[in-house]
């Protein structure tokens, strides 16, 4: 992949640092269309990005934003006096209503900056339950969304909670400027025209992706420290990477930043053992270390140096979940890596190293797109099916990828985590 060494805008003043990241969030990420509704998502904390992003869209012709505000204070109240029954409770009208707002051709904006570590400190039963029904609750939106039935991105914002996990030894005001520096550098923001810069490294993205696609390997295999995971690819997969278009004809970014590119596994053809090179963050805990063998696609040993009990429950949450719903490729330099930080934050981390995905899997990484193919159709093709879809990192400038051709003779892909 081709690294940009894009000049620092940092006399820029700040708002106008967040003015173009909602620019890209709203003209890249999103390619919001004239008259579409939007869906906004966004940690409180992160109200000014949203409102930014709110007046992007607007100039883009949108006819409605809503926004959705979460706040870490009131998720702790639930957890320190709402009855133990309440932790099965999940808003489910919310999620049926941005399912018919996808429907009907809304676009959906995403803002993480969640702490990291929120609900480490809280009951492992309590934090799975609570998980698992707003997981299954999820399902009418999370389907159209892992559809792409409508164009979607996610961006992120440096909350303090967040900046305090990354940077934890700075004053607070100083690891949330490091951080929005961070950000601002990975999302392509700071050169002298981002949307050119887009262009430019959508346009690498999709060549490694032909490139791939041109092998059609029937599996990746990758070895590394605690690695020797062969991955078998599903029938008729596609690599995806870079801008793709929507099931309603949008093309979009729907990760601000992405430096990936990534396909649907079999969920029947993933054998051997693989470690993870950078901690886990789901939903407010830690997972550190962890190290899984697969027999016949499924999970059949796992451990964690920290966060083990949250990550057996993850595995329990149904068949789907201890089986791969994606592998991807990224570079050990890739930009986001080459920060040398670790963000506690699946978007920023898994664009770090090479990953794969417990869960469901996404229909658009087939050929012609997946189009026209049923769920039945999909399964069929090896698709995983899951309420989750978490990504592991197990990528590192220590870890080797091969492609296997369809005869079983392997071609170097990767050496030393770089791209060959
Ligand atoms: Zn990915
Ligand atoms: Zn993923």
């Amino acid at each position: 992949m081709t690294m940009h060494a894009r000049p620092q805008a940092a006399d820029l003043p700040f708002a106008a640092r967040i003015d173009r990241l909602a620019e890209v969030a709203v003209r890249v990420g999103l390619n919001l269309q004239p008259g579409q509704e939007l869906v906004l998502t966004a940690p409180l904390d992160a109200l000014p990005l949203a409102r930014a992003i709110t007046a992007q869209a607007y100039r883009a012709g949108a006819s409605l934003v809503t926004t959705l505000l979460g706040d870490d204070v009131a998720t702790l109240a639930r957890f320190a006096h709402a009855p133990d029954e309440a932790f099965d409770t999940a808003a489910g009208w919310l999620y049926s209503g941005m399912a018919e707002a996808y429907r009907n051709g809304a676009a959906r904006l995403a803002i993480s900056g969640d702490d990291p570590a929120l609900l480490a400190g809280q009951d492992p039963d309590r934090v799975a339950r609570a998980n698992r029904s707003r997981s299954k609750a999820y399902v009418p939106a999370l389907e159209l969304i892992a559809n792409f039935a409508t164009n979607w991105t996610i961006v992120s914002a440096a909350t303090p909670a967040w900046a305090r996990t990354v940077f934890p030894d700075l004053p607070e005001d100083e690891a949330v400027a490091r951080l929005w520096d961070a950000i601002f550098a990975a999302s392509r923001v700071d050169g002298p025209d981002a949307l050119a810069a887009w262009s430019e490294h959508n346009a690498a993205l999709h060549a490694r992706k032909d490139l791939l696609n041109g092998h059609r390997f029937s599996a990746i295999r990758f070895r590394g420290p605690g690695t020797d995971l062969t991955v078998g690819l599903a029938d008729d997969h596609a690599w995806c990477g870079g801008a793709a278009t929507s099931r309603s004809g949008i093309t979009c970014n729907a990760n601000i930043p992405t430096e990936e590119v990534f396909t649907t596994p079999h969920r029947g053809r993933v054998d051997g053992y693989v470690a993870s090179t950078k901690p886990l963050s789901y939903q407010g805990t830690l997972i550190e270390e962890i190290a899984v063998r697969f027999e016949a696609g499924r999970i059949v040993e796992s451990r964690a140096s920290r966060g083990s009990d949250v990550l057996a429950r993850v595995l329990d949450t149904d068949e789907g979940a201890r089986r791969l719903g994606e592998v991807a490729l990224v570079p050990a330099s890739s930009a986001i890596s080459a920060s040398g930080l670790l963000f506690y934050n699946t978007l920023y981390d898994e664009n770090a190293a090479s990953h794969i995905a417990l869960g469901q899997a996404y229909s658009k990484c087939f050929v012609d797109d997946g189009a026209g193919l049923s769920e039945d159709d999909l399964s069929a093709r090896g698709a995983n099916r899951s309420l989750i879809h978490i990504d592991w990192m197990i990528g590192s400038s220590a870890v080797d990828v091969d492609g296997i051709d369809s005869d079983g003779q392997a071609v170097p892909v990767m050496r030393g985590g770089e791209w060959v």
